[in-house]
C-alpha cells in the first residue's frame, strides 16, 4: 500500500492485467481481493479515495436485513445472515455481535415481532449471533436507560452485527495487497481502448494528482462505480441507458449520553414508515436513517432540512433528552445505488440485490448489493469475468479468508453464540503491535494532537506511510473517523494533520492552505448548523 511504488508498476506495466476494477468502494476493493486470492492479476484504480463513495457512509450494519423478513424476501435474507456469520470470522475485530432493541406497545405486538426474528435466528442457521428473545418494560429501561417509557411496553431483543465500514475496507485492501493486488486511490478511469472488433482491451486513466494521462492493457474490465456506474457505462456507450436510480441517506451523530448502554435501538415504523436506528459507534451514537430520491448520484451529497428534522423529531419522540440541531456534532450522507426494475418512483420498492450485466465491448458491471453481501458480490462478479473473458483462475478462497487483522482462531467454536462484545461500538486495532514499535523508533509521534487528543501524531503518521492516505481528509474521514464523529473538532486539528502529512509526504506549505481549504470545503456537508444556515 505504497502509492509511488504502485503507480510506478501500473506505469510500466506492458503485458494486460487479468481485470482492472474500476471504484474503490466495497464492491472494487471486494472484487480485487477475491481476484488476487485467486490467483489472478488485478488492478483496481479509484478516483478518489478508497471509500470516498457510499462505502465509507453506510449504517455501519452487517445485517440480514429485518425489514427484508417483513417483505417476506427469505432468501435474500438467509443469503445476507450467511455473509455476516463469514464476514464476522474472516473479520472478527472490525464486525462485532451488536444486540438491537425492538419496542412494542403490548402483548400482540411482542409476540408478532419475537416470531419473526425467531425466524431470523432460524435462517441464521448456526451463525453465532446471539438469540432473539423478549424482554419486559423492567428490562428494557435497563437495557436502554434513555429510551422514553411511554414509547414502550418491553419488547424484543435480536442480534445483529455491527462494523467501522471504511476501517473494513481497507483492511480488505491492505489483504488484497498481500495477495499481490494493485489497487491506487486518486487514478480515474476516463476512458476506454478498443481493439479491431470492437472489445474493450486497455483503460484510459488519470492520475488526479500529477493530472498525468496514461493508458493501461486488460483483458477484462469490471465497472464498480456504485452510484456512479451508469457514467463508466457511458465511457463504453455513450448511448447507454441509465440504469440506476439514485436516493440518499442521512445519518446524524450525537453524543454517548443521549443513548447510552450497550443495546442499539431499532424503531420498524417510524411516522412516516422508514426503519430508524440508534447505534453506539465509537464512543457516540449514529441516529438514522433517510430513504429520499434524489435526481443523480453526486460526489458529496447534502442532507435536506425535512431529512435533519425528521431524524431530530424521531429521536425526540424516542428520548427521554431530545436532541437538538446544536447537539449534532456531525452529519453524513450516502448515496444508495439502487437497480432500477421496474417503473416505480418509490426508490424503497427498488431493488437491493445485485446484478451483473455485460456490454457488447465486454465491459462487466456490477451493481445494488449492499456491505453485508459485497463478499458474495465479489464472488459472482469474478466468476462471471472469469468466464467472459476465458481466463485461469482458482476457485474463489474468500467465504474463509481472514482479512487483515482477522487471522487470530475465532474466540468461540463455529456455531456457538459468542457474547456480544462488552463495549458496543469499539473494535481493535491489530497495529497495536506495530504502532508501538514505531513509537518507541520515533517517540514524538506518540504526541496527542491539540483540540483532539484521542488521536496522536501516530495515527496520521500510520495513514500515509501505510494505507494510501494522500490528504486530510483521507486521514480525518476514512483512516480515523472524526469527521463523521465531531466535524468541530476535525477541523480544529485540521491544520496539525495538514502540518503532519505535508512532513510525511514532502509538501510545502502552500500544499497545507490548499488542504485545508479543501478540507473546510467538504467539512461543510457535515456540519448541520452550515446545512440549515444554506438549507432552503
Ligand atoms: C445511507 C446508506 C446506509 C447503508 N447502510 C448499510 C448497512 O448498514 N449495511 C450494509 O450492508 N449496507 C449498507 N448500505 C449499502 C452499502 O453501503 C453500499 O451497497 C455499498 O457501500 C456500495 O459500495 P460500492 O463500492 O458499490 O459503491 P461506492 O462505495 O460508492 O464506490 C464506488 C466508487 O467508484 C468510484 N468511481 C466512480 N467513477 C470512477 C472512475 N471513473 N474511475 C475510478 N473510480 C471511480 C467512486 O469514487 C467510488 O468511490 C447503505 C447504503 C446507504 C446509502
Amino acid at each position: 500500500m505504497k502509492r509511488e511504488e504502485t503507480l510506478q508498476r501500473i506505469r510500466t506495466r506492458s503485458s494486460a492485467w487479468d481485470l482492472v476494477v474500476i471504484g474503490g468502494g466495497a464492491t472494487g476493493v471486494a472484487i480485487a481481493l477475491d481476484a488476487a486470492s485467486r490467483g489472478l492479476d488485478v488492478l483496481m484504480v479509484e478516483r478518489a479515495d478508497f471509500g470516498k463513495g457510499t462505502s465509507s457512509r453506510s449504517t455501519k450494519l452487517i445485517h440480514g436485513g429485518v425489514r427484508y423478513l417483513e417483505q417476506g424476501n427469505l432468501t435474500l435474507v438467509r443469503d445476507a445472515l450467511l455473509e455476516r456469520t463469514r464476514l464476522r470470522n474472516n473479520a472478527p475485530l472490525l464486525v462485532h455481535d451488536l444486540p438491537f432493541f425492538i419496542p412494542c406497545a403490548g402483548r400482540w405486538q411482542r409476540i408478532y415481532f419475537w416470531a419473526g426474528l425467531k425466524l431470523y435466528d432460524f435462517l441464521a442457521g448456526r451463525s453465532g449471533f446471539g438469540a432473539s428473545h423478549v424482554v419486559s418494560t423492567a428490562q428494557a429501561a435497563e437495557r436502554v436507560p434513555t429510551l422514553r417509557p411511554q414509547m414502550h411496553r418491553g419488547g424484543v431483543i435480536y442480534h445483529d452485527g455491527q462494523f467501522d465500514d471504511c476501517r473494513l475496507l481497507i483492511h480488505m485492501a491492505r489483504t488484497a495487497a498481500a495477495h499481490g493486488g494493485c489497487l491506487i486511490n486518486y487514478v480515474a478511469a476516463t476512458g476506454f481502448e478498443k481493439n479491431a472488433q470492437g472489445e474493450i482491451c486497455g483503460v484510459e486513466l488519470l492520475d488526479s494528482e500529477t493530472s498525468a494521462a496514461f493508458s493501461t492493457p486488460a483483458r477484462c474490465v469490471i465497472n464498480a462505480g456504485g452510484p456512479f456506474s451508469d457514467e463508466i457505462l457511458q465511457l463504453d456507450d455513450p448511448q447507454s441507458e441509465p440504469k440506476l436510480a439514485a436516493s440518499q441517506g442521512v445519518h446524524i451523530v450525537l453524543p454517548r449520553e443521549f443513548f447510552p448502554g450497550q443495546t442499539a435501538l431499532i424503531v420498524p415504523r417510524t411516522s412516516d414508515g422508514r426503519v430508524l436506528f440508534m447505534i453506539p459507534w465509537h464512543h457516540h451514537v449514529v441516529v438514522g436513517t433517510t430513504d429520499t430520491p434524489i435526481p443523480a448520484a453526486v460526489v458529496e451529497p447534502t442532507p435536506q432540512r425535512q431529512e435533519l428534522e425528521f431524524l431530530l423529531q424521531t429521536a425526540a419522540e424516542y428520548l427521554t433528552r431530545a436532541p437538538r440541531p446544536e447537539d449534532v456534532l456531525s452529519v453524513f450522507t450516502g448515496v444508495r445505488p439502487l437497480v432500477k426494475n421496474d417503473r416505480s418512483a418509490r426508490t424503497a420498492s427498488l431493488s437491493r440485490d445485485h446484478s451483473i450485466s455485460i456490454s457488447d465491448a465486454g465491459l462487466v458491471t456490477i451493481r445494488g448489493g449492499k456491505w453485508t453481501t459485497v463478499r458474495k458480490m465479489a464472488e459472482d462478479c469474478v466468476d462471471r469475468a472469469i468466464e467472459s473473458a476465458g481466463l485461469q483462475a482458482q476457485p474463489c478462497r474468500t467465504q474463509t479468508l481472514p482479512l487483515y487483522g482477522g487471522e487470530a482462531p475465532p474466540a468461540t467454536p463455529s456455531g456457538q453464540a459468542s457474547p456480544p462484545s462488552p463495549v458496543a461500538g469499539e473494535f481493535a486495532s491489530p497495529d497495536a503491535a506495530e504502532q508501538a514499535a514505531l513509537l518507541q523508533r520515533e517517540p514524538r509521534l506518540a504526541e496527542p494532537l491539540e483540540g483532539l487528543p484521542e488521536m496522536r501524531a501516530v495515527d496520521v503518521v500510520w495513514a500515509a506511510r501505510f494505507e494510501m492516505a494522500r490528504t486530510v481528509e483521507d486521514v480525518l474521514a476514512r483512516r480515523t473517523r472524526w469527521l463523521f464523529l465531531d466535524v468541530r473538532r476535525s477541523l480544529a486539528v485540521a491544520p496539525q494533520v495538514a502540518a503532519l502529512l505535508a512532513e510525511e509526504l514532502g509538501h510545502d506549505a502552500a500544499w497545507q492552505q490548499q488542504q485545508l481549504a479543501g478540507f473546510q470545503a467538504v467539512a461543510q456537508h457535515y456540519d448541520i448548523t452550515h446545512i440549515l444556515d444554506h438549507a432552503g
